[in-house]
């Protein structure tokens, strides 16, 4: 099942594991439980700590529990955990065998402390770059916290449970049986839902933050570079931001970064992160702005924040970017993460083998056509200007795939479809990459 490359990078990662680890799988006599088995043999070989079993008493076939042996851990994958999740499955092997997570103490300490019994199951897509971080936070979580529980499914895999939930967007957290979140979630994030105190906490810790001369208002590589610019004057910088890292984490492949040929938005976020620490920079994420106070005549402006904080500074920068752009039809809020999807790569295997439509002929829209037609029966790609905007070699690809219909009005009727530039319908981000 792995091929020899990376059974060695695993076998290395393995060497770090100092605790025993034994792993249960529950398969049946299907296609894909064969294919598990063949992993977790592959895995099982490398490291004279891990033991594999079959129990077969998991009503989610194929499936498998990371545990200690006699351990009270409780995770588990629902699926085989490839593509973007084999990272997941590797960051779990290594912490329930005992290697130590980068979070940072006092995020521990708030796991260790949650007060509650939990049982979240995340369903995941093996080509959704958002999913990773959600089910890495929430094992991690399990594997500290013998109260939290935790199983990572593949929505591809488990398509009945998928349908009877009405999944149709990931990832998509459910706790103890209910809707707990969707998209992509960091572990801070997830704690500060659960630890109804850390808000208030927050709140008072900034609100006894001393002015600051530059306050960046987002986190996004606009707002990283006007912070490191402030820093290195020497002049004490905070950034406040909603998520640390931007739009920038929601995409993958990024080719058009010049120097860097080509690199992943996950790992560009972190590089932008570590970079700003470089230097004494105040980052403080999860912070949803939400009014301005200009300050008068030589005084502080104020910012408050969501969470009831406020920040005081001499000079603001706001760099809060750009969101996905909504069409404003009816039903698109309604139907919101169930049927109305934002991020192709993410949600196109919950679609597989349907008919979908694309509105916006720009390029996001154009590459979204063209990743979907691999996926789903057949796709219908909405322009409401006379033209495509994709670049030419995007709409060649499109041209050329039998299952793709591009609508977009005769120039003749233009008129009936304009709109001011800031409604127009895009699927996501910038029409310019
Ligand atoms: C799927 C996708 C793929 C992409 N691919 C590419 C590509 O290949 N090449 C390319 O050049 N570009 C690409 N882009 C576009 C690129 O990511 C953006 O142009 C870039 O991230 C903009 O940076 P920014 O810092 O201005 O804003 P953003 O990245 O949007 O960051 C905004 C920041 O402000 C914060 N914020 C917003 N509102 C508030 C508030 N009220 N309070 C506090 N904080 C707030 C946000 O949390 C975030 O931290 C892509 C975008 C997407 C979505």
């Amino acid at each position: 099942m792995l091929d020899a490359t990376l059974k060695t990078q695993l076998k290395t990662y393995l060497e770090r594991v100092t605790q025993p680890i034994e792993i249960v799988a529950s398969l049946d006599d299907g296609a894909k439980s064969r294919e598990l088995l063949g992993l977790l043999q592959d895995i099982q070989a490398l490291s004279s700590l891990i033991t594999l079993r079959d129990d077969g008493q998991d009503p989610r076939k194929p499936s498998f529990s990371i545990n200690r042996p006699g351990g009270d851990i409780s995770l588990r994958f629902a699926g085989i955990p490839m593509g973007h999740e084999f990272t997941s499955l590797v960051l779990a092997l290594l912490q329930v065998g005992g290697h130590p997570s980068k979070a940072g103490q006092d995020v521990l300490e708030q796991i260790a402390a949650l007060d509650g019994d939990y049982l979240f199951e995340t369903y995941f897509s093996l080509s959704c770059q958002n999913c990773p971080d959600v089910v890495q936070a929430l094992n991690l979580m399990a594997v500290i916290n013998p109260r939290v529980r935790h199983v990572a499914i593949d929505g591809a895999l488990f398509q009945a449970e998928v349908d009877q939930r009405q999944v149709m967007a990931v990832p998509s957290v459910y706790l103890n049986g209910e809707p707990f979140g969707q998209g992509r979630m960091g572990l801070e994030e997830i704690i500060a839902k659960l630890d109804t105190g850390a808000a208030d906490r927050e709140a008072k810790k900034l609100n006894a933050k001393a002015p600051f001369d530059v306050l960046v208002i987002g986190g996004g590589p606009a707002g990283a570079a006007a912070a490191v610019y402030a820093a290195r004057k020497g002049i004490r910088t905070g950034v406040a931001a909603e998520r640390f890292g931007g739009q920038v984490l929601d995409t993958l492949a990024i080719e058009n970064f010049i120097s860097v040929k080509e690199t992943e938005g996950p790992k560009l976020a972190m590089a932008l992160e570590e970079h700003v620490k470089q230097y004494d920079v105040d980052i403080m994420n999860l912070q949803r702005a939400e009014q301005l106070i200009p300050g008068r005549d030589g005084a502080l402006h104020e910012i408050r924040f969501a969470g009831g904080a406020s920040l005081k500074a001499k000079a603001l920068i706001i760099a809060t970017g750009a969101r996905w752009r909504e069409m404003n039809v009816p039903g698109e809020q309604q139907y919101r993460n169930r049927g109305v999807a934002y991020c192709p790569h993410c949600d196109g295997p919950l679609f597989k083998g349907k008919r979908v439509a694309v509105v916006g002929g720009g390029n996001s829209g154009v590459e979204a056509a063209i990743d979907l037609a691999g996926i789903v029966s057949h796709v219908t790609l909405l322009e409401f200007d006379s033209k495509l905007r994709a670049d030419a070699v995007l709409q060649r690809k499109l041209n050329s795939l039998p299952n793709v219909t591009a609508d977009h009005r005769s120039p003749d009727h233009r008129s009936d479809w304009r709109r001011p530039e800031g409604q127009r319908p895009h699927l996501q981000g910038s029409p310019d990459w």
